[in-house]
């Protein structure tokens, strides 16, 4: 095993309450954070066992004691923070979206691959026992030619949650950048294929504020055929979350497995009638840290790669368009 040394970009509420512990079981280090704000990443430090926070970009990227930068600020910052990683050197692991803009991921993807370093996206998703059963399923034929496939991603945003999310557009806020975004890359991996286009209505439940877009219910066209049903929102209090794909031959219907939590079931219903997928449950985050190491020392790539991020991210923004124009709208490709 890698046991890599981490700098982390972003005093975050997903590095305190996932990341951090799950570098850690991976036998890595936290050695450093890098906030904005001098006080707070201080706190946040002592409060992790961190051993160091600093204000500064480039003392962070340029630390020689840091293998490897986690990006967990707000959207608009993760271009900015990557390229100056990348320059230094470092392994960037940074949270979708990538970017706000396809230009800017593609600017990521290529500082790091010039750099020679290893690039990931923090999808977590597609990390889940459920979703890798589903793919498997789909991928030996269990259901057929896969149809259609139906996302229930409506959450409610946790109050602690609810700051640059549902207040800043600057910041990438809005639900569609913040969980479709994660759609369209589960969609992909379960699928095994690349969405084409996309119809999406967005609506204002009362919680975004300034134009931002609270729920989402769209339709993405695959290439393979499939159209894939999606609904997600912040808004939505007693929903529960699932995954289906129905085939010619079956249907895999998954259950609360849209969550960062190591749970969830899959039942795959046919002819035959009902039965569960063998599912293994693992944290999420310890196993997208796992294979990120794992491609640091040269075995395999990141769960999700850069190119799969810039993928999520073009899903992502031809939903805001289409939402905007009324239009089935293509996505862009990496
Ligand atoms: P947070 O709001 O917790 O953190 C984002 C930034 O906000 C931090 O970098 C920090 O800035 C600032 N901040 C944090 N706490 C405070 C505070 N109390 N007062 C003022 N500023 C504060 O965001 P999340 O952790 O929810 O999300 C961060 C990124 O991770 C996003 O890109 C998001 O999309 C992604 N994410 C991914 C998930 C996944 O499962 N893959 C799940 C959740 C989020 P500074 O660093 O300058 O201190």
């Amino acid at each position: 095993m890698t046991k890599l040394r981490w700098g982390l970009i972003g005093a975050s509420t997903i590095a305190k309450q996932w990341m951090i512990a799950a570098i850690r079981e991976n036998g890595g280090e936290v050695v450093a954070v890098m906030s904005t704000d001098a006080d707070r990443g201080a706190a946040y430090a002592k409060e992790q066992g961190i051993a160091r926070a600093t204000t500064r970009l480039d003392e962070i990227a340029g630390a020689n004691n840091v293998d490897a930068i986690y990006i967990s600020t707000t959207n608009e910052l993760h271009a900015e923070q990557t390229l100056a990683a990348a320059r230094a050197g470092k392994h960037v692991l940074c949270e979708k979206p990538l970017a706000l803009s396809l230009a800017d991921a593609r600017a990521m993807v290529a500082e790091c691959r010039k750099a020679g370093v290893v690039m990931g996206t923090n999808h977590h998703l597609r990390n889940a026992a459920t979703h890798r059963a589903m793919r498997d399923a789909i991928a030996s034929g269990e259901i057929g030619k896969p149809l259609f496939a139906r996302v229930f991603h409506a959450v409610y945003l946790p109050p602690s949650l609810q700051g640059w999310r549902i207040d800043k557009p600057q910041a990438g806020g809005g639900v569609v950048l913040d969980i479709t975004c994660h759609d369209a890359d589960t969609l992909r991996f379960v699928l095994d294929a690349e969405p084409v286009s996309v119809l999406a209505m967005t609506t204002n439940g009362g919680m975004g504020r300034d134009g931002l877009e609270d729920g989402v219910m769209g339709v993405m066209r695959f290439n393979n055929g499939v159209l894939a049903q999606f609904h997600d929102s912040f808004t939505t209090k007693y929903a529960t979350t699932g995954f289906e794909v129905h085939g010619t031959e079956g249907s895999l219907i998954g259950r609360n497995c849209m969550t960062q939590q190591p749970v969830g079931e899959v039942i795959l219903r046919n002819g035959a009638g009902e039965s569960p997928l063998k599912v293994e449950h693992e944290n999420l985050y310890v196993r997208s840290v796992r294979l990120f190491q794992d491609a640091v020392a040269g075995k395999g790539a990141p769960a999700a790669t850069a190119e799969d991020g810039i993928r999520s991210l073009a899903g992502a923004l031809a939903t805001l368009e289409a939402a905007r124009s009324g239009r089935e709208t293509p996505i862009e490709k990496a």
